[in-house]
């Protein structure tokens, strides 16, 4: 067959990339970019800062129709795929327990049962894993995705920051840069779900990954939380040793040991946009989701969805990292995760009345 022929017959059959361009377009510039770092992960054309930017030209502007890079930013990006709309609430699932970490060290700073580190330390101290990627925090609360591969180091990252970090770009460098295999990430919703994207379409069975991921109702940009705290408490970040949203509630707690609340609702105004379109509150991709909404305080919920999930969680107890309680109440974790779903209805009809993308229609 001559080239041209060739060329003219078969050419038009191949679907060209969506790139860079489109991602911008409808995603970031539409105010749907969560910074979970997927797109960045394994493009080095694409940077993150506060939100992801082009530092050099993306292939596909250069004339071709594939994406020449490991990865393509658009097929990845959690909100392109946007399968979590078509998930219940609660996602699938196996079981749902609560749980709580045996060591003092680790419930000294926990953020409810210590679970995620708990789980996080017998996975590195039993070589399921080689590192942990995760969120650590500098003094004055900005959160940075790290990689932990000691004990030290995975205690370092206890405890929640309400604020967004590129987990997904950290879990990519540690792939690429130190060519690690074994990992487990925590991360919210949306991070675990881009891992997932990176799973199906890049990394297929290159990298051995165990997912937990964190409830999430809302997340925020660092400098408004920050401003908004000075608003609302007089308070510095580094002031804070503790910050936590519940039953309606911004909590945090000072160095002299005060505990001051407002209303969450004062703080709507900086939730970060793409949280009021997510559904993702369980977290549906993760092997084991955590959370605080459904166990007694001083607990960590944990649903069960997959068989790595809940031989993990079965072995840290055997070895006497974790206990587990059956004292779970559902219903408030569907009523929390079903409230998301009103959030992103209002959202839908925001966005269509604004001639704005809508992911999954
Ligand atoms: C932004 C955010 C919103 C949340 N919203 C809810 C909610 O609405 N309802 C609810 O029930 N639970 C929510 N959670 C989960 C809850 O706060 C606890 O993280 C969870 O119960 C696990 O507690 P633990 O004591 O087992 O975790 P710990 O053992 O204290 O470990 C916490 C883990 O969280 C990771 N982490 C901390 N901050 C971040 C971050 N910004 N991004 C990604 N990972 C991070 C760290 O790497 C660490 O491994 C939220 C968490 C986050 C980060
Ligand atoms: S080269 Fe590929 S992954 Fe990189 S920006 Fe372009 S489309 Fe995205
Ligand atoms: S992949 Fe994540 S960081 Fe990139 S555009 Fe999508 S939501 Fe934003
Ligand atoms: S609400 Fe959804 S998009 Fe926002 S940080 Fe949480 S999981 Fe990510």
């Amino acid at each position: 067959m001559l080239m041209e022929e060739y060329l003219a017959r078969f050419v038009p059959l191949i679907k060209p990339s969506k790139g860079f361009k489109e991602l911008k377009s409808l995603i970031i510039d539409t105010g749907l970019c969560c910074g979970c770092g997927t797109c960045v992960a394994f493009c080095s054309r694409i940077k993150m800062f506060d939100l992801p930017e082009l530092v050099e030209a993306c292939t596909l502007e250069q004339g071709s129709i594939k994406c020449s890079e490991e990865g393509t930013c658009y097929d990845n990006c959690p909100f392109i795929t946007a399968e979590f709309l078509s998930y219940e609430p609660l996602g699938e699932y196996k079981k749902i327990v609560a749980a709580r970490a045996k060591a003092s060290e680790i419930l000294a700073n926990a953020q409810d049962g210590g679970v995620a580190t708990a789980l996080a330390i017998f996975a590195l101290e039993n070589n399921y894993v080689d590192a942990i990627v995760g969120v650590g925090r500098d003094e004055e609360w900005r959160a940075r995705a790290i990689t932990a591969k000691s004990r030290e180091e995975v205690l370092s990252m206890v405890g929640t920051k309400y604020s967004k970090t590129p987990v997904v770009e950290e879990f990519g460098r540690v792939i690429k840069e130190e060519k690690l295999k074994k990992l487990m990430v925590i991360g919210l919703g949306c991070q675990i779900n881009g891992i997932r994207n990176l799973q199906k379409n890049l990394l297929k069975d290159l990298v051995d990954v165990i997912l937990i991921g964190l409830f999430c109702f809302e997340n925020f940009p660092y400098e408004c939380l920050r401003e908004k705290i000075k608003e609302e408490f007089n308070l510095s970040m580094s002031e804070i040793v503790k910050v936590d949203i519940t039953k309606g509630k911004f909590i945090v707690k000072t160095k002299s040991g005060e505990i001051l609340k407002k209303p969450v609702k004062v703080f709507d105004p900086c939730v970060n946009d793409a949280c009021n379109f997510c559904t993702n509150f369980s977290s549906v991709f993760s092997d084991l989701s955590v959370g605080s909404i459904g166990s007694e305080q001083g607990w960590t919920t944990v649903i069960v969805r997959t068989e790595r999930g809940e031989k993990l969680l079965e072995e840290a107890e055997k070895a006497g990292y974790i206990e587990i309680s059956e004292n779970v109440d559902v219903k408030s974790i569907e009523y929390v995760a079903g409230l998301k779903r009103k959030k992103n209805a209002a959202t839908v009809e925001k966005r269509k009345e604004e001639g704005l993308f809508i992911p999954g229609e």
